[in-house]
């Protein structure tokens, strides 16, 4: 590009140039002339600093002043009167009085260039200035440099190439390892390491990668763990079930006390088991965020007291105390049903790890007029400091839990969604051997 460029715009910048200097130089000739103030010296200068050959003729076509720089080979100086003539007339038509060509010496075999002005009035000139030079050394030095050009663009070119190539290579490299590691971690190793080291973008790519492989392989753990908690919570029922139906069916068919006893049985894993399936669509819903809050205006006080209601016949045949301390009335902003559910998860959590003295205590503590805390209180073993930051993550159970108390490790996880959706602040504090309070602030959404 550079050589075609170069090529194609060195002719024509040069003959610009020469034209401009005919121009300045005939111009400085013909003031010296008008003036007087010109010199043989002077003209002589201006034909060598120039490098043209310079003729003077007055207006018969007499010789005032002659110059041949190009020793024998100006046109000017070796053509006949009628050619001159010619040219004469030539810038005698032209609109500007000057006349400027290119004319081949074929004698010579060179191309020159002519200018031609008018010296005085156009209507009636005195005389005609000539300037003449050839374009040999042009035409020689554009063949130099076009080749010279030509071979540095060459040069450029295969250096050009041999560079491309080396970075190609360089970045091929820790692209290829990537590319193989990548295929590695498709094929389900999610520990694979990334090595993109080599270059900045390489390297960054390699640790977003081994970011996200680190990303899939959290999901697979949690898919698996999820399946395995699920099949293995389901299973305990179901086999309960089954156990008590064959008992039904073989043993205690005709005995009604014995029959009774084990279809009551049946029942409650049947409702265990509805129960898991339910609080497992309940979390699959609430955190595919396709659950949409119904938010209403209701006093949580009062709503507190109808709940306690249902927890009566569990205090009086279990001996559950609930201590209630709440204001007189306390408006909220929620979503009352999913309100319930945490409520409800939090108490039966309560209820279940309370221990010995059976007693939960629920607060309502208005923090300002629009806020309020709700703590539920329990008198139990409590939770290791190591647990309670994963208390909330679903499935999560404490050893102890594991084996104890009936359960689908689901219940907090619902509440941190349900929380999480209402905007509402949530937390627990447990000491361990002295029991638990989970918290959650409630709000009143004014109008604003
Ligand atoms: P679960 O059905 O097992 O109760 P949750 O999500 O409600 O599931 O609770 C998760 C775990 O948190 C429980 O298994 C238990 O180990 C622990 N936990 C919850 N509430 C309490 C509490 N009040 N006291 C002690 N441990 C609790």
């Amino acid at each position: 590009m550079m050589w075609i460029l170069f090529v194609a715009s060195l002719g024509t910048n040069y003959k610009a140039m020469k034209a401009m200097q005919f121009n300045n130089a005939a111009e400085q000739i013909k003031n010296g002339l008008s003036d007087g103030a010109i010199t043989v010296q002077t003209l002589e200068n201006l034909a060598y600093n120039s490098e043209m050959c310079v003729l003077i003729q007055n207006r018969f076509g007499d010789t005032i002043y002659s110059f041949d720089m190009m020793a024998g080979k100006c046109l000017i100086h070796n053509t006949n009167t009628f050619a001159l003539l010619a040219y004469r007339q030539n810038a005698i038509e032209s609109p500007d009085g000057i006349y400027y060509t290119e004319i081949p010496n074929r004698r010579f075999n060179i191309t020159t260039m002519l200018y031609v002005t008018i010296i005085g009035d156009r209507t009636n000139p005195d005389g005609f200035l000539f300037l003449n030079t050839s374009l040999e050394p042009l035409e020689s030095s554009e063949r130099i440099i076009v080749t010279q050009v030509m071979l540095i663009g060459i040069l450029l070119l295969i250096l050009g190439i041999g560079i491309s190539y080396i970075l190609a290579r360089l970045i091929e490299a820790p692209i290829t390892r990537i590319i193989k590691s990548a295929e590695i971690l498709g094929s389900g190793d999610f520990n694979v390491q990334f090595d993109g080291h080599g270059y900045a973008e390489t390297e960054i790519l390699a640790e977003t990668l081994e970011y996200s492989a680190k990303e899939i392989a959290k999901v697979d753990t949690l898919k698996r763990d999820l399946i395995a908690n699920v099949s293995h919570d389901l299973r305990t029922p179901l086999t309960m079930i089954k156990a008590y139906a064959e008992m039904v069916r073989d043993l205690s068919g005709d005995n009604p006390k014995k029959r009774a006893e084990h279809i009551n049985v049946i029942i409650d894993e049947s409702d265990r088991l509805s129960d898991l399936v339910n609080d497992i669509l309940d979390l699959s819903k609430l955190e595919s965020g396709s659950q949409k809050l119904k938010l209403t205006e209701f006093d949580i006080v009062e709503h507190i007291r109808t709940l306690m209601g249902r927890y009566k016949l569990l205090s009086e045949k279990n001996g559950y105390k609930f201590i209630v301390s709440m204001p007189e009335k306390f408006m909220i902003t929620a979503d009352i049903i999913k309100l319930d559910q945490v409520l409800y998860n939090l108490i039966n959590n309560a209820v279940n790890y309370t221990g010995e003295s059976k007693e939960v205590y629920i607060c309502v503590m208005p923090e300002s007029e629009n806020k309020a805390r709700v703590e539920i209180t329990d008198t139990g073993r409590g939770i290791k400091e190591e647990d309670l930051a994963t208390i909330f993550e679903r499935y999560y159970r404490t050893e102890k839990a594991k084996r104890e108390v009936i359960g689908t490790g689901l219940g907090l996880s619902i509440v941190k969604e349900i929380m999480k959706l209402h905007g509402f602040k949530y937390g627990v504090m447990s000491e361990v051997g002295v029991g638990s309070t989970f918290w959650f602030e409630v709000e009143r959404k004014t109008e604003s």
